[in-house]
């Protein structure tokens, strides 16, 4: 499968990145224990934190849809459209790897809301 490759590659990513943003945070803490003399020090690093924290639930949600494509993937069923069962354009996939129509069905689900 086409997709498995970037896939990995892409969980990789996310896992360091979020591998790295803990380290961040881990520091970020041990300095506020150590430095907490000057209050706006310690908002600005809360607020960092805070930042932070969800910068890692992003990619934490991310990983868990890479994974997720990642089983469909092994089973031969990513990149296929829920509804037609054609397949989904690639560009579609690479931008929202999560995506489970193709173009086709996702005009006529919106025209259909409308
Ligand atoms: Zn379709």
């Amino acid at each position: 499968m086409v997709y498995q490759a970037s896939l990995q590659i892409r969980k990789q990513e996310i896992q360091k990145m979020i591998a790295e943003k803990r380290e961040q945070l881990m520091e970020a803490s041990t300095e506020l224990s150590i430095f907490n003399h000057n209050p706006d020090d310690v908002a600005v690093d809360l607020y960092e934190r805070e930042k932070n924290v969800g910068l890692m639930e992003l990619l934490e949600i991310e990983l868990e849809k890479v994974n997720e494509a990642l089983e469909k993937c092994a089973v031969g069923e990513y990149g296929i459209c829920e509804s037609c069962g054609s397949s989904i354009e690639a560009e579609r996939l690479q931008s929202r790897v999560d995506t489970v129509l193709c173009s086709k069905c996702e005009q006529a689900q919106k025209t259909k809301l409308h």
